[in-house]
């Protein structure tokens, strides 16, 4: 039915496989895996360059990522490595460089602390800190690597094929039942049955925070077996050149593999045969067709402003009474001069000095200094400091142009103030710094208030009601990180598997 309209359609010749809106790294990855297994693909971005949040922008010699900076997912081994498995499918190769510290908290009551790749390392020095816990902290963080060890063991796929997950659980029986114990738990509640230390606890919700920009007892489980066990087991590699050589090398594996991309190719509205998705309009009036289409904007851009949000289906209408945008960020994006940084300082930082904080504008403040792994990216002598903190659209709105200006100086000016405490002389080593707000991101990342993604609203059962890749008008996938595992790279390529995988399916490929 449908190949026969889409076949009688004048732009029949304009008809591909999949048409992917948007290339984030979760739309690059479900490109480029169909490409590779012979779907024709193209991907639309309204953008001048790929990689949207992963992406990047050069200013008089500094290389600045725009957000992300601490990479899951470039591991040798095992199969939660979809970084590396993702460019491996296209035969692009990027070379990357190990950061042997995840992170080093500056915590109030001044603690300071590092994750060390090294798991023992780590234990011992959060031990140091929290001594009468000792045994609690391994039996939590141990929870935390059976949940990893269960999906290292199993190709990572579309939870949504049921042949899939038969031949899966066929292999695997033992680590499957471990996952679907876990699926619908929260860390809190693991963190709680081994640990009493209030304060402690208080450090379980910043390592959860500091990724899902949730306390523990709203992140899911199966996401914290990822990021609290892959750091000590893959661990964190920076990307030779940058984080956009991600997005660069997928576009180039894409084309390599026979799919095409199209960029400052905004679409503007998902076209609908009846209930179903065939194609979608550009903002300049040009049209494509597809037998499938996959959004990589975020679910609140794709049903609310591709498609008419009036028509929304209940299911759409579920999700968001469960979930809420997040915050977006405040970013100082510096150049400093090298000498004022410590011997020994490492490349990512979270600073809070009140826990009451933790959760508010401006509250945790995440630092990546990118140039202490990779010195190309700045000219010789400097560093980059990329420093942001959470803050909401709905305080940038409805000012004149100097209010925003001075808003914007103010609010540096306090992000600056608390760099100082730890790295004394920033202030006066500046060379260069571009502010970014939320609007910022909602106009250059494409992302709905400028969201980071999609938070639970109450207490949820862990990632259970996160939806997959499917959607409730036929035809019609989302991917990235309002799609199951959620945000982070790894967990948008994750995403990009699955979808793929489903999709493929679907197609008979
Ligand atoms: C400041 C910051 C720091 C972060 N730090 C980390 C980190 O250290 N580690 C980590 O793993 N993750 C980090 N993240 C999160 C991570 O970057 C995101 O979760 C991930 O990149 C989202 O990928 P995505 O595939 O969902 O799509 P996005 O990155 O949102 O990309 C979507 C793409 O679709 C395009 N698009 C949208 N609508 C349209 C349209 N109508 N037409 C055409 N194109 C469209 C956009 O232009 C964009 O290029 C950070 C994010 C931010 C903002």
């Amino acid at each position: 039915m449908l190949a026969n309209s889409l076949r009688s359609h004048p732009n029949a010749h304009l008809c591909f496989d999949a048409i992917i809106i948007g290339s984030g790294i979760g739309g690059l990855v479900s490109a480029t895996q169909l490409a590779a297994k012979g779907a024709k693909v193209l991907v639309l971005e309204s953008y001048t360059i790929p990689g949207g949040s992963s992406g990047y922008f050069e200013r008089e010699g500094y290389h600045f990522d725009v957000g992300a900076s601490m990479i899951f997912g470039f591991g040798t081994q095992g199969t939660t490595n979809l970084l590396t498995k993702a460019l491996e499918a296209v035969e692009v190769k990027l070379e990357t460089i190990a950061d042997p510290v995840q992170i080093h908290y500056h915590l109030p009551k001044g603690i300071e602390l590092k994750v060390h790749k090294n798991y023992e390392k780590f234990l011992q020095e959060l031990g140091n800190i929290f001594p009468h816990e000792r045994q609690g902290i391994r039996q939590f963080y141990d929870e935390c690597w059976k949940v990893f060890n269960c999906l290292n063991s199993m190709e990572l796929l579309s939870l949504e094929e049921p042949r899939y997950l038969a031949r899966v659980f066929f292999q695997h029986p033992l680590a499957c039942l471990g996952l679907v114990k876990y699926l619908p738990k929260n860390v809190g509640d693991i963190a709680r049955r081994y640990i009493k230390d209030p304060e402690l606890l208080q450090f379980i919700d910043i390592e959860c925070y500091c990724w899902s920009v949730v306390p523990a007892n709203l992140t899911p489980m199966i996401n914290a077996g990822m990021v609290f066990s892959d750091r000590h087991y893959g661990g964190i590699n920076y990307p030779k050149g940058g984080v956009g050589q991600i997005a660069q090398k997928l576009v180039a594996g894409l084309e390599k593999a026979g799919g095409e991309i199209q960029y400052k190719a905004r679409v503007s509205k998902i076209l609908l045969d009846g209930d179903r998705a065939i194609g979608v309009e550009l903002a300049s009036g040009k049209t494509y067709y597809a037998k499938r289409i996959i959004s990589n904007a975020t679910r609140w851009d794709t049903f609310e402003k591709l498609l008419p949000a009036d028509e929304m289906p209940a299911a759409e209408r579920k999700w968001q009474q469960r979930y809420q945008k997040s915050p977006s960020f405040l970013s100082l994006h510096l150049g400093v001069q090298a000498d004022v940084l410590p011997i020994g300082t490492e490349c990512h930082h979270i600073v809070l000095e009140d826990w009451q904080n933790m959760a508010d504008p401006e509250g945790t403040l995440f630092v990546s200094i990118p140039t202490l792994l990779d010195s190309d990216l700045a000219p010789a002598g400097y560093h980059i400091v990329h420093a942001f903190t959470p803050s909401w659209v709905d305080d940038w709105q409805a000012l004149s142009s100097s209010e925003y200006e001075q808003k914007k100086e103010a609010a540096a000016g306090r992000v600056i103030e608390r760099l100082e405490k730890i790295f004394p002389g920033l202030d006066a080593g500046l060379d260069y710094m571009e502010v970014g707000t939320p609007r910022t991101h909602r106009r250059f990342l494409n992302r709905n208030d400028g969201t980071y993604g999609p938070i639970p609203k109450r207490r949820l059962r862990g990632l259970l009601g996160m939806p997959f890749n499917r959607t409730a008008i036929s035809g019609l996938y989302c991917v990235g990180d309002s799609t199951f595992p959620g945000q982070g790279l790894n967990a948008v390529a994750f995403s990009g598997f699955a979808c793929a995988h489903r999709v493929a399916v679907d197609l008979g490929l």
